[in-house]
């Protein structure tokens, strides 16, 4: 496979981050972004499906190997809600206070005692022949509310992972990202780029 690879997003604070993950494994990386692709429209109804779409819309205007990914919190009691519209949730202007309410609301309001969610990490490797390969890594907890800490981003500071009594916000930020949703992702996409080599 080339040794470039193109990172499907706009924002770089993900670009960054896979990036990262990515330099060790030899890869050179350039992205969405930095090439001036327009963003595509994430019309797809599940993780794995937006994930595609961005991959796959980059890799062929590149030419070259794509990666991308979409994720989101599913809350149990919410039908699988905000899910894929996590982002939105928080508006225009990005307020995640006001989706933690909005989450938390539709919870009490759903009237079970079910707290369960998960968050839901979809990566996937498109090719410039159309082809695509899609991991996708998940961590369960349950809702909390009140919010709690402020080291995370996002949701972190509802949510609770399975076996701790602190919250994605209260938890040191090296111990999140090596057992969330995103972590296994990438390391089921790092197996896999290594069998590629
Ligand atoms: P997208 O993948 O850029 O479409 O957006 C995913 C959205 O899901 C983010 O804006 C966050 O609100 C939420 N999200 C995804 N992963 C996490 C996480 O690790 N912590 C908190 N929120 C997350």
């Amino acid at each position: 496979m080339e040794k470039t690879i193109v990172i499907a997003s706009h924002n770089q604070g993900k670009i960054r981050e896979i990036a990262a993950l990515l330099a060790p494994l030899g890869y050179e990386v350039t992205s969405a972004a930095a090439l001036g692709f327009e963003e595509p429209e994430e019309t797809g109804t599940t993780y794995i499906a937006n994930a595609e779409l961005k991959a796959l819309a980059s890799a062929k205007a590149a030419g070259l190997p794509a990666l991308a990914d979409d994720s989101g919190l599913s809350v149990k009691a919410l039908g699988g809600a905000p899910g894929i519209y996590s982002a939105r949730w928080a508006g225009p202007d990005k307020d995640f206070n006001h989706a933690m309410k909005r989450v938390a609301d539709a919870v009490l309001l759903s009237g079970t005692a079910d707290r369960s969610a998960e968050f839901v990490c979809a990566l996937s490797l498109a090719l410039p022949d159309g082809s695509v390969t899609s991991f996708e890594g998940r961590v369960g907890g349950t809702i909390t509310w009140p919010m709690r800490g402020d080291k995370g981003f996002g949701y972190d500071p509802i949510f609770t992972p399975l076996g701790y009594d602190i919250t994605f916000g209260e938890m040191d930020p090296d111990k999140k990202h090596a057992m969330s949703h995103r972590a296994n992702a990438f390391s089921q996409l790092v197996t896999h780029l290594k069998a590629l080599v």
